[in-house]
């Protein structure tokens, strides 16, 4: 995975998230306000404050990298998601903001980057000007970790796993635990956010121990299945499980979070953009847009979970969703995917220095 690709991708999504929220201005109660200079803006709604946290929560998870995600779990335990975003009653976007600002810093600082001390000089410059391009932005990352999940789950493993004593599950069994999951994902209000505040614990956690339930239940109900079928079999570790079922919960979320977004006034999110790859804006607006991709999103967990067995599946169907909200301007699902290749190709060899021209 190329780092140096993904990342800003990634920073700027995560950057810009919660300036789409829905905080309320201190300033004018009735209003809900996404400018950004509203850093006072605040949230008392037990929703908003769980889909914040799981979209944060999730990063450990779905980074596409290895060390990387190693890294930022250790991250999110030490700028405490639970103290800062989780337990607060009343959470700000300034406060949310900072949070993302400290955990990119201790990524810089793995790094041996620079550990900026202005948050306001820094942050704007990695957040999204525009709703559109935050959209664009949103469908490329979600496409780049769906490509690094660990799916295809069920492609025949080879024999030798079965001395290794790897449990095995059939399609079915798997199919209908990705279906259980759908179902617990998309229920109204999670109980999972009562549950890690009741127990003072961060929200990761208990989200965790009910994917290892998940798995567990999946491998129970495989050794029930009827046997007399001869059913294609596959692996699939705690890990692949894990990783998947975070993604799905993360999707359910992001859509909740674009119905909740703020109408606003269409003041800039940020002062600068990226240098991404943006699809032309259509005239459309926000509202419709947000919610369109919104749908699409929840229509995809609820409707067609089955679709996580194989990643082809996944990523046509984040496509479609893609092409639901961008009609005109979504490219076909082969160009799409081959964009998403450059952040998997390692970055060119510098070109060697010729010396004495
Ligand atoms: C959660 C996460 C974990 C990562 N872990 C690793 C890892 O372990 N190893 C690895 O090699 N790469 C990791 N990366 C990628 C890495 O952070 C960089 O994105 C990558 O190295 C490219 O760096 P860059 O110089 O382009 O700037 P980036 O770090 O990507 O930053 C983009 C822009 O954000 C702004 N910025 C910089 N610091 C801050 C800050 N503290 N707050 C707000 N804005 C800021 C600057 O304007 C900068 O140009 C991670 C990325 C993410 C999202």
């Amino acid at each position: 995975m190329n780092t140096a690709v993904f990342g800003p991708l990634a920073w700027s999504v995560l950057q810009t998230t919660p300036r789409i929220a829905p905080f309320r201005s201190p300033h004018a109660t009735e209003l809900e306000t996404s400018a950004p200079q509203a850093q006072a803006a605040y949230t008392e709604r037990d929703d908003v404050r769980e889909t914040l946290n799981v979209f944060y929560q999730a990063l450990p998870y779905l980074i596409p990298c290895r060390w990387c995600r190693a890294s930022c779990t250790r991250f999110v335990e030490c700028i405490s998601a639970y103290k800062w975003l989780q337990r607060p009653p009343r959470l700000t976007r300034g406060g949310t903001e900072y949070w993302m600002y400290l955990v990119h810093n201790l990524v810089n600082q793995k790094l041996d980057k620079r550990w900026y001390t202005d948050k306001a000089l820094v942050y704007d410059g990695a957040v999204w000007a525009s709703r559109d391009a935050y959209l664009c932005a949103l469908l490329e990352w979600l496409t780049v970790v769906l490509c690094d999940l660990p799916i295809g789950l069920l492609a025949v493993p080879p024999r030798e796993h079965a001395t290794e004593g790897v449990a095995f599950v059939s399609v079915d069994v798997a199919r209908a635990a990705l279906e259980q999951w759908a179902r617990d994902v998309v229920a109204p209000r999670a109980h999972w956010l009562d549950e890690a505040q009741r127990d003072g614990v961060a929200l990761m956690h208990v989200v965790n121990a009910h994917v290892a339930h998940a798995h567990a239940r999946m491998h129970r109900a495989d050794v029930r299945a009827d046997q007399r079928y001869e059913t294609q079999r596959g692996v699939v570790s705690e890990r692949a499980w894990t990783r998947v079922a975070w993604a799905m919960l993360y999707i359910e979320h992001l859509a909740r979070l674009l119905r909740m977004a703020p109408d606003d006034s269409g003041a800039p999110l940020g002062s600068a953009r990226l240098p991404l790859v943006v699809e032309q804006p259509l005239a459309d607006t926000w509202r419709r847009k947000r919610h369109a991709l919104a749908d699409a999103l929840h229509a995809w967990i609820a409707e067609r979970p089955e679709t996580f067995l194989t990643r082809d599946a996944a990523q046509r169907a984040l496509h479609d969703a893609r092409a639901t909200v961008f009609p005109n301007t979504c490219p076909p699902f082969a160009q799409a995917c081959s964009v998403v290749q450059a952040h998997y190709n390692p970055p060119a060899p510098a070109p060697p220095t010729v010396v004495g021209q």
